[in-house]
């Protein structure tokens, strides 16, 4: 209850906004109890004027009957309006943050974690949060409306009343047993799920590379067992209330003909009247229902419970680590930055950069090549503290950047990936994403500097043509020119470029050296070169080897001072 009452008061940052809703809904509630206590009494007298010939006074009380339930209804709808509004609020701040919070994270934790985990905590924890006081709401009015029943039977007869609650707490007991069992597999359940949603989302991202490996088959077998064993859980799971349930009806049934016995005792000793043994006996029906609103009290309880532990985990939890950055801010940075002895490591690998130091200065051109695994992309990773470094310091124009803020490092980086992600909007809106005030002017000129405006005039729309999504309708080349755009639009002094590693053919290379050159001389430009007569015009080339600098200078003097440079030129030659 400790706990609950703590995660109730977190949900509750997240719905003050709707206070005086959640206020007009408990008064709402509070006069549908207030009638559901009336009700039965005024049904009880329309039985005995009934039964007595009363007729005017059982045409008068019918008519009050009637208003009393439509206003019911009428506080009702109410209740479902102010319940939805709450709803709808505090899911919307409670999603954002959390989404915020996930960006937060460190990349280490996205890589380690399949994406499921966020995916399902993002949606259906954060809904079943958002929920809470409506659960709260609904189910303690129930539990209250059925606790009026029980006021009116103990006003009728105060033996009939004793009989109900001794079976209430027999069922209660029960109850209770059953939301244990279930909470624990719905707990193991959830982690489960997790796991599938993150297969899923590999199948949906990964479903042109599932289709050109012809590996459906595989994919649907692996799928098809990772969905069946977590539907027999659920199955397992559900097993518990069917079990409870046919329990419960058969007790319910026994309890039905115990209190049939009682009545007709009560009557032939006088105790009662027919008519209001018939007024118990109809609302008596109801009696399981206090037990079965408790029940679900429970399990709401205890799925927001669990609920609240997945998101707070998240926003608070020390297994999830959020990235760290300093406070000093540099408006514009030259774009000069070192390395100086950096090691460092992913999770559960070998070392990846072993005492890596290099020096670049502010608008020079800089390509990086080695075997592939050698740690090239890992430097970028770095450079732009997607990663924390083991040990040795990064700078940026002679500022370490574990003092930097987030906006210094991150906002004066352009990096263009081997395969940039272009999202599922028109050219001129991928474009807009980077700069929203963007003229007509500007834009184009990005384009013809990056040299796809040309190509962007074949297409239907031309700017407005909307690019499927991860830019499927595009070729690679296309996709890293159009992503050059966006790096001219971003103004950032510092590119990364990561050249695509599938043979482009030799116009769409021209094109991107062509884009790439556009940028010398007035950005610092990193090369990972994948081809080496792509960079044989950088004004530097780092060799990098075994996570090392082992040869550094123009195409010519490595060509004479490293082996290895030397090695993967000529084996490029013969490929030729
Ligand atoms: P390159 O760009 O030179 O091909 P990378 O920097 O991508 O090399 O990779 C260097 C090494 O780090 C490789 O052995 C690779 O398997 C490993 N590696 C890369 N990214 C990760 C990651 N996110 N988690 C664990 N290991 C990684």
């Amino acid at each position: 209850m400790k706990e609950f009452l703590k995660n109730l008061k977190f949900v509750w940052q997240f719905a003050k906004g709707e206070r005086a809703k959640l206020i007009k809904y408990i008064i709402c509630n509070i006069f549908m109890i207030i009638i559901s206590i009336v009700a039965p009494i005024i049904s009880a007298q329309i039985i005995i004027y009934l039964t007595d010939s009363l007729f005017t006074q059982l045409l008068f009380l019918a008519v009050v009957l009637c208003l009393v339930e439509w206003f019911r209804n009428i506080f009702n709808r109410f209740a479902m309006y102010y319940a939805q509004v709450i709803y709808r609020e505090t899911f919307i701040s409670l999603q954002t943050q959390l989404g915020k919070e996930i960006m937060r994270l460190e990349t280490s934790v996205i890589d380690q974690n399949g994406s499921g985990v966020f995916i399902q905590r993002l949606t259906n924890d954060t809904s079943r949060l958002a929920s809470v006081f409506n659960l709260l709401n609904q189910h303690l009015s129930n539990i209250l409306t059925d606790l009026g029943i029980f006021v009116a039977i103990l006003i009728i007869n105060v033996w009939a009343f004793i009989y109900l609650v001794v079976i209430v707490f027999i069922l209660f007991l029960l109850e209770r047993k059953r939301t244990n069992l279930y909470n624990e597999n719905d707990r193991k359940f959830r982690k489960k799920n997790e796991k599938v949603s993150s297969f899923v989302g590999e199948i949906i991202r990964g479903i042109r590379d599932i289709k050109m490996l012809h590996s459906e088959d595989s994919f649907s077998k692996e799928l098809y067992s990772q969905v069946k064993e977590l539907n027999l859980d659920r199955y397992e799971m559900n097993a518990v209330n069917r079990r409870y349930i046919f329990k419960r009806s058969m007790l319910r049934d026994l309890f039905d003909m115990g209190l049939i016995f009682l009545l007709v005792y009560l009557i032939l000793e006088d105790n009662l009247v027919v008519a209001n043994a018939l007024v118990i006996h109809n609302y008596a029906v109801r009696i399981p229902n206090i037990v079965w609103s408790v029940g679900i009290l429970l399990d709401g309880i205890k799925d927001f419970n669990l609920s609240s532990t997945r998101v707070f985990d998240i926003m608070y939890g020390k297994e999830y680590k959020k990235e760290k950055f300093g406070s000093k801010h540099l408006n514009k940075v030259n774009g000069d930055f070192q390395f100086s002895h950096v090691s460092f490591r992913y999770k559960d690998s070998d070392v990846v950069l072993d005492d890596l130091s290099f020096q670049v200065h502010a608008n020079e051109t800089v390509a990086f090549v080695g075997k592939s695994g050698a740690g090239k992309s890992t430097i970028f990773s770095l450079l732009c503290k997607l990663y924390p470094v083991d040990s040795g310091k990064i700078t940026i124009d002679g500022v370490d950047i574990n003092l930097l803020d987030q906006d210094s490092i991150r906002g004066n980086i352009t990096v263009i990936s081997q395969n940039p992600y272009i999202f599922h909007v028109s050219v001129r809106d991928n474009l807009r994403l980077m700069m929203e005030d963007i003229t007509e002017e500007e834009m184009i000129r990005a384009c013809k500097l990056a040299c796809i405006h040309d190509f962007i005039m074949t297409l239907p729309d031309g700017y407005d043509t909307i690019v499927g999504e991860g830019g499927v309708n595009l070729s690679g080349g296309q996709r890293q020119r159009l992503a050059i755009a966006r790096a001219f639009l971003q103004k950032t002094e510092i590119i990364l470029f990561d050249e695509a590693t599938s043979a482009l053919d030799n116009e769409t290379q021209k094109e991107i050296q062509k884009a790439i050159h556009n940028l010398q001389k007035d950005y610092t430009i990193l090369i990972i070169a994948h081809r080496l007569s792509t960079i044989i015009n950088s004004d530097r080339i780092l060799f990098i080897d075994k996570g090392k600098v082992m040869g550094e200078g123009t195409h010519k003097e490595l060509l004479k001072s490293c082996k290895g440079y030397k090695e993967l030129y000529e084996a490029e030659l013969k490929e030729r």
